[in-house]
């Protein structure tokens, strides 16, 4: 109930006006996003680079109405290649993009101009050494966004993309990305969905999430396993295992802020850990997902809003 209404309020204007007059550099806030500016996340991903971790970044902006918006967030991807690269962190950074946020539900055109902006972003990635990765957003987007990964990696082969293991299509969906060079990031998913398409239970996103990895582990893809749950964590690993994957073959990812011990154990353990970074001003819906999650985080959160005012 609470994780449905916290993803409803993810979409409310009003709660959106009164939560984001709080400073970026607020607690709660603080703590998913290091800050709005392309510096802010930059310095953010060094730190993590410098202790044995990689990133991934995402410029926060969902729900892009026009033209102007859409290539305003594909000129910050840009600038931030270019930051990473001129810091040297380019090798251990990548980014992750949101179709939404660079035109795909725009009426009419979103389709070709999502993919012609993802094709500036994931050209400008390669580069200066770096790959992309297409996050997943709400099931009616996945049938165009797994169609736009088929156009990009015609060019541009290393590109990722996301599946979600509530969705119930997405064992299917993995045994089609299981092929040799496949970038696929499996994560349980974070949209409010309805019962026709995802799992609602929690075992069965988790029992959907196992059969998943299983495919993508025995299959001739790149698994990126995107969790921060420790039961999914060790059935990865048994899994790389048992399909003889070696380390590097395969990698873990975790938000920022979120776990950072378990991450540090990981790269220390000498896996492959990446932490998924996000930035910029368009932080309200994504701080709602989070706490959508984690229930418990909401007293820290309300006390910040007070406190802020
Ligand atoms: C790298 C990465 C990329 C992602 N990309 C997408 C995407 O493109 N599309 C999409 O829909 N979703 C995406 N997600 C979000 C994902 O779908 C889940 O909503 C999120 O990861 C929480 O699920 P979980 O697997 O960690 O398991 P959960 O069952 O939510 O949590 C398991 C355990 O992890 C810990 N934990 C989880 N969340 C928190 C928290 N906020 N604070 C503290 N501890 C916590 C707790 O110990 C909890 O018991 C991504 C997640 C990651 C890590």
């Amino acid at each position: 109930m609470l994780r449905q209404a916290l993803l409803l309020l993810a979409r409310s204007s009003g709660v959106k006006d009164l939560v984001t007059r709080m400073p970026v550099g607020s607690g709660i806030v603080n703590r998913y996003v290091p800050g709005e500016r392309i510096a802010d996340v930059v310095a953010a991903a060094a730190g993590l680079i410098a202790d044995g971790r990689l990133a991934t970044i995402d410029f926060l902006g969902e729900d892009t109405l026009d033209e102007d918006q859409a290539e305003a967030t594909v000129t910050a991807y840009l600038a931030l290649l270019e930051a990473l690269a001129a810091e040297g962190l380019a090798r251990s950074a990548e980014v992750s993009v949101k179709l939404s946020a660079i035109g795909q539900a725009l009426p009419e055109i979103g389709p070709k101009l999502s993919l012609e902006n993802a094709r500036r972003i994931t050209k400008a990635a390669r580069a200066v050494g770096t790959t992309v990765t297409l996050d997943m957003e709400d099931h009616t987007t996945t049938d165009q966004t797994l169609e736009t990964l088929r156009e990009l990696r015609k060019d541009y082969p290393e590109t990722g993309a996301v599946v979600q293991a509530y969705l119930r299509r997405t064992e299917d969906d993995c045994r089609a990305l299981a092929f040799e060079g496949s970038r696929v990031r499996l994560c349980k998913g974070a949209y409010n969905e309805p019962e026709t398409v995802a799992f609602a239970d929690r075992h069965d996103v988790d029992r959907s999430y196992v059969r998943c990895l299983k495919v993508l582990m025995a299959g001739e893809g790149y698994p990126m396993v995107a969790t921060h749950d420790p039961r999914m964590i060790r059935i990865a690993g048994a899994l790389a295992t048992r399909y003889g994957r070696s380390a590097g073959s395969y990698e873990y990812q975790m938000l920022y802020g979120i776990r950072g011990d378990e991450q540090k154990r990981l790269a220390a353990s000498g896996e492959r850990m990446r932490v998924y970074i996000p930035f910029g001003e368009e932080w309200y819906g994504y701080l709602m997902r989070r706490l959508a999650e984690r229930p418990s985080n909401l007293t820290f959160f309300l006390r910040s809003l007070v406190s802020s005012r």
